[in-house]
Parts: structure tokens; sequence; C-alpha cells
């Protein structure tokens, strides 16, 4: 038996996604496009499962676009946003631990001519939202600022920065990659004050490549890629009827629950960290953070052999430090933590589900690794 402590990488999908997925494959296949009864049928799922996504954030259907994935949610709301408005306005202000799939169209935007100005934590590793009103002037045609942060689990302050930010400069596109905040904390578009939300299916167990862009009313986002103008001419191509089915299936079965699987996850945490003070050598890399993930750092011991020691015993983290093919972000580093701890850092992510006999296990094996492990 494994034990899963890797859910802000990915999520089991739940029985009601992988039951609604399986019923648009095999029952209601058609085109949503087909004018037929099979098409109908096959938009009327796409269409249930927007207004169960706008139902979440408090919005109308009308806001919700479906794409393949938070990445392709956050190409399209940055790169979307300043084609529609960034013709004169060519500044941009962001955080400086976005995912890569933000920080990476933000520097391709760079190379257009953007310029993007990145706001560190401040030395505490928290961010204020002065620094970001103080960045943003007359020129600036976005901020993009997600809510919570997938390697540290950091809480940032989206909502006090774009409420600040508005009220100061209201036409200033506000987005927020919100994908490890939703169906965890309650994310209310209007409470926001986003334009723009990103969200992604597989974190929340629905199925990979499946997500969604929420776009106010009234903003517009030009269109990436050219083609038969399905989502209304934003997203176009053949609407993955069976991913939006389980997207929705998934979001159906855990908005009523955010609150409580917020409480629980909570004393999970509380419980992990008291197990982890009493190991030494083991600092925790987070602070003001999301109950579902905890970065520590095993000082002196490297993330990757950690994890694979762990792994030996049948239980899944991730290196604390996201990489692609060994190279890493740097966002540990922008937190204030130290290049000796970020190289020595792990992520566990947790769901409300996760019991304290699994933690017992991890901190087990933990020691287990301390000691076995040669610096
Ligand atoms: N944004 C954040 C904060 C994420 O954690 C991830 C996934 O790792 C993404 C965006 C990308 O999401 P997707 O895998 O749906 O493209």
């Amino acid at each position: 038996m494994s034990i899963y402590l890797d859910n802000a990488a990915t999520t089991k999908p739940c029985d009601e996604a992988v039951a609604a997925a399986v019923d648009a494959m095999t029952v209601n296949f058609g085109n949503p496009s087909s004018l037929h009864r099979a098409g109908l049928d096959a938009q009327l799922i796409v269409d249930k499962s927007r207004k169960i996504i706008a139902d979440s954030l408090g919005t109308s259907p009308e806001t919700i676009f479906f794409t393949s994935g938070a990445t392709e949610s956050n190409n399209l709301a940055l790169r979307g946003a300043v084609a529609a408005y960034g013709k004169r306005r060519r500044k941009i202000v962001a955080s400086a631990v976005e995912h890569a799939s933000v920080e990476e169209t933000l520097k391709a935007l760079e190379r257009n001519d953007f310029e993007v100005v990145r706001i560190l934590p401040r030395q505490n590793g928290e961010y204020v939202a002065d620094d970001f009103i103080a960045a943003c002037d007359e020129n600036t045609v976005l901020l993009t600022m997600m809510y919570i942060n997938n390697e540290t689990g950091a809480i940032l302050p989206a909502g006090d920065v774009f409420n600040a930010v508005k009220r100061r400069f209201p036409e200033i596109i506000t987005h927020s990659d919100c994908v490890q905040a939703y169906m965890k904390f309650p994310v209310r578009a209007s409470a926001l004050n986003a334009d723009l939300i990103s969200l992604s299916a597989h974190k929340i167990h629905g199925v990979k490549g499946s997500g969604a862009l929420y776009v106010k009313k009234g903003i517009r986002v030009l269109p990436i890629m050219t083609g038969g103008r399905q989502e209304k001419g934003i997203r176009s191509g053949t609407e993955s009827v069976p991913l939006i089915a389980a997207f929705g299936a998934a979001v159906m079965k855990l908005n009523p629950t955010i609150n409580e699987r917020f409480v629980r996850a909570g004393e999970r945490k509380l419980y992990f960290e008291k197990l982890l003070s009493g190991i030494d050598g083991v600092v925790i890399n987070s602070v003001n953070n999301s109950p579902y993930i905890t970065n520590i750092a095993v000082m002196g011991k490297r993330s990757e052999i950690m994890l694979h020691f762990l792994e030996s015993r049948g239980i899944y983290v991730s290196s604390g430090s996201a990489c692609s093919k060994g190279k890493q972000s740097g966002v540990l580093e922008k937190f204030g933590i130290s290049d000796k701890a970020a190289d020595s850092a792990l992520r566990i992510s947790i769901t409300s589900e996760t019991t304290e006999g699994e933690l017992d296990e991890l901190v087990l094996a933990l020691r287990d690794g301390i000691e076995k492990i040669r610096g």
C-alpha cells in the first residue's frame, strides 16, 4: 500500500469524475457542435459543468471558458488580455513567485517589448499590497498574482492587492492563478476582484488535460488559437466533453465541503508540524500557508535522495523546489529560503482525507532516512 502525499502535483480522480467521463465516452459521446440529438446531449453536459463551475465562483456560466488545463488558461489570460488591451499600455506587474506557466509567458511577453515588474516577497516571506500598488501606474495593462503558491503553499494577498489596485487604476486587468486554492479556499470572483481566474481540474480530483478560465463580463481576451470558434471564439477546438464532465462532477462533489475539509486539513497539518518539531535537522520552510501544503527541509540531505528513500518505503512526496528536468524554479529562494534549505526541500501536500497514521509513517521514514542517508 502506498501513501500518496503529492496532491499539489495531481490528485486521484474521484469516482464521480470517472463515472461522468466514462458516460461521456460511452453513452453521450457526441460532438457538442453537431446539430443532431447526440450533439445536443453532449452540449448539455458541457453546459451543466459550466454552470457548476460558475456557481462555485459566484458568477454566471457565460464567464467560464474550458481549456486543456491551467497552463493554457494562464497563457490565454496573459497573452489574450495584453493582445486586447496592451497596444499602448506596455507594463505588466506580477508576483515573482508565479508558476512556470505564468513566468515563462511573462518572459515571452518581455521578448515582445512588454516591461514586466516582478514583485518579491518582503524579508519575512510575506507579500504586502503596498508593494504592488507602488509598482502600478497608468502604463500598466495587467497585474497577475497567484492565490496559493504551489511550492510553499504561501497564501498571497491577491484579493487585497486587486481591490486596492482597482481603486486607483480601474483599467488594469487583474489575473489570478487559483489552481492551488480552488476547492480548498472559497474562491469568489467578485471578492477577489479578479478579471481573469485560471483553474485546473486534475488538482481537484478531476482528470488531467482539463481546466477553465474565468473571464469577467465586459472584459476582452483575444484568442491564442484559431479554428472552429468554439467557446464563443475564445478557445477553438472540439470541447473535451469527458474531461469537462469529470471537472463538473468533481466540483459538484467538493464545493459544499470546502470549509469542513479546510478545518480537517488544518488539523492534519498541525499534527504533522508537531511531529516534525521533534526531529533534529528538519526545518519548516513556509509560514502563513495553505493547510494543504507543507514545505520542509531535511538539512544536509538532498531532496531527490530523500524523495527516493521515501519512495522505497511506499511514500510519495515532491522535491520541495519545483523543477523541470533538474532545473530549479528559484521560487524558494525568493521566499527567503536559503540555497541549502532549498537543496534539501520536500513538499508534502495532503488532502482532508490524509490520516494521522499516514503522517506517522512519513515521519518514521524521515527519521530513518536522516539516519541512513549520508550527507
Ligand atoms: N498553476 C499552478 C499554481 C500549478 O500548480 C499548476 C500545476 O502544476 C499549473 C498552473 C498548471 O496546471 P496544468 O497542469 O493544469 O496545466
